[in-house]
């Protein structure tokens, strides 16, 4: 009789790298296990990783929130609707945040329970020959060993700390902390104008605190094409984001209610001084005793684990997926990683198109991004052609109050093939999905002016952008 404890898979991690993963692999056949180890504030095991928990789904309740606070102040009263004396309740709005990351984690635990996933509530560290040692949370410590055929390794990613601004998760807060402030702070510094400090530089903005974000880098949003990266500076500065560039941080004292943040503008020395601090400036994978001294896996200089384009690790039938490797740390990146590997483990052909990854900052107005930018195809000489829509020419955009923004289209000049898609407006995360459908297919700009659009419709302004690739917009001006 097979062991209880030995499996053809056991995946370490349930964030949406690792859950993904166990639940495709049950799904094909295989008698799957998954480890985690996520506690939350009352030390109660939660499924989901950072992505449910502390991560994408928290951060978009605020979002939400905050942007229904900020227009019923500032928009509202254009429709004719007039509040006053309005108000926000931060501990309503954090219960709403945290009743749906519990809804959500605990829809995992029931997809796992239908899907027969066996869940070990541990720490898990590979040993070598392909097993893994447990050692449960709570009081009863004693470890066990579970064996596998196959090993993946889902375990994540955590905030970087910087000397200069350690997190001490009261004033000094990392985004976990950021996302559970108890009041409306009246000062917040960011370190890092990233995607983090955006998002959540956003919210608390909307309700009222004064925002600085302090970005070591001279260039914002590098990653974003230029002209949606303008735009955005443009957007976030007038909402009063004060985004500071060129602003390196040297040191941070905490007195007795204020810290003073000191940093590097240009070769002046400034100082701010904020009632809290707000770190953003990346993460790191999360590997710190993943394995036993014993087992060589090799990971790289900045402690990501060493892949191929199948998430081969050198050790055979070990794999890794999600933030813990190379490529950007996005939910749905590591989600597809996981599914690929469960395939590739019952021996199906899989392939990954990272060329063809969406991206999407959830600021208002939404950026949202697939494919080359406009500089890298400069800088690497492929030809192309562009077609701009903006949404103010766009009678959905118009009747919502939400026409800031564009659509931006770039195709290859001979084949017309589409290279990126870049969107700054309403609703830009979903209408660039469309984008990435017809990329997928390798599909042209003509492939999507030749399509029929309702109206009206915010997509339609991607409609025009690819109408606008030929010269041949209708509800634009065309270049002569
Ligand atoms: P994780 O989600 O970090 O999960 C790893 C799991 O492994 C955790 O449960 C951890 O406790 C567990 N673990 C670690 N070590 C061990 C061990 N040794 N044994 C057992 N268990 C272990 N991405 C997007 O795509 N869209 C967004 O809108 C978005 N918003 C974000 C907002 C914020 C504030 C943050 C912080 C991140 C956001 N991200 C977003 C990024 C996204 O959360 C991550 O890319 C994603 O969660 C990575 O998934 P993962 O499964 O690789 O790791
Ligand atoms: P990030 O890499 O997006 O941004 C970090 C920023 O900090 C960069 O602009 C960097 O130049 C700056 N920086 C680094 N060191 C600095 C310093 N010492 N002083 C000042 N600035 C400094 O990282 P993040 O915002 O922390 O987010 C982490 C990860 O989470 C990202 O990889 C992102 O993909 C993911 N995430 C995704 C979403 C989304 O998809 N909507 C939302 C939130 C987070």
């Amino acid at each position: 009789m097979a062991n209880k404890n030995t499996y053809d898979v056991v995946v370490i991690g349930a964030g949406p790298a690792g859950y993904v993963a166990a639940i495709r692999c049950a799904q094909l056949g295989l008698k799957t296990a998954c480890v985690d180890n996520w506690l939350d504030e009352k030390g109660e095991h939660q499924l989901g990783g950072t992505c449910l928990n502390v991560g994408c789904i928290p951060s978009k309740a605020l979002l939400e929130s905050s942007e229904h606070y900020y227009r019923l102040n500032h928009e509202f009263s254009e429709h004719g609707i007039k509040a006053q004396n309005t108000r926000i309740d931060i501990n309503q709005m954090m219960a709403r945040k945290n009743k749906i990351t519990k809804q959500l984690t605990s829809g995992i635990s029931t997809l796992f329970q239908a899907n027969k996933v066996d869940l070990h509530c541990g720490f898990g560290q590979l040993q070598t020959n392909n097993q893994i040692q447990v050692t449960p949370l709570g009081k009863m410590t004693k470890s066990y060993l579970l064996n596998a055929e196959n090993i993946i390794l889902a375990t994540g990613s955590k905030p970087l700390n910087i000397p200069v601004a350690p997190i001490n998760n009261e004033k000094i807060v990392d985004s976990t902390g950021a996302l559970n402030f108890s009041s409306i702070p009246k000062r917040l510094a960011i370190i890092g104008a990233g995607i983090i400090g955006l998002e959540l530089g956003s919210v608390w903005n909307r309700l009222g605190t004064k925002v600085i974000l302090l970005e070591a880098q001279d260039e914002f949003l590098p990653i974003a094409d230029r002209l949606i990266a303008s735009e955005a500076f443009r957007h976030f500065s007038n909402q009063g984001l004060d985004i500071r560039l060129g602003a390196r941080v040297t040191s941070s004292s905490i007195g007795a209610k204020q810290i003073t943040v000191s940093y590097q503008e240009k070769s002046e020395q400034k100082r701010i001084v904020v009632d809290r601090v707000l770190v953003s400036v990346g993460r790191t994978p999360h590997t710190k005793d993943l394995f036993a001294a014993d087992v060589e896996l090799l990971i790289d200089e900045t402690g990501f684990i060493d892949v191929d384009q199948y998430c081969r690790t050198n050790i055979p039938g070990v794999y890794a997926i999600g933030d813990i490797v190379r490529g950007p740390m996005l939910a749905h990146k590591g989600s597809e990683e996981g599914i690929a590997v469960a395939e590739t483990i019952v021996g199906n052909k899989t392939q990954l198109n990272m060329d063809i990854l969406p991206s999407v900052v959830y600021t208002t107005p939404e950026i949202a991004w697939v494919g080359k930018t406009e500089q890298v195809l400069l800088k690497e000489d492929i030809p192309f052609k562009s077609g701009i829509f903006p949404f103010a020419a766009n009678g959905r955009a118009k009747a919502m109050n939400a026409d800031s923004g564009q659509v931006k289209i770039l195709s290859h000049a001979k084949t017309d093939k589409i290279l990126g898609v870049h969107i700054i407006g309403p609703f830009a995360s979903e209408i660039l999905q469309q984008a990435v459908i017809a990329m997928e297919f390798e599909g042209s700009a003509e492939d999507l002016a030749r399509c029929i659009y309702s109206h009206p419709s915010l997509s339609e302004a991607l409609h025009e952008a690819a109408l606008a690739v030929d010269n041949r917009a209708i509800h634009a001006i065309n270049r002569v």
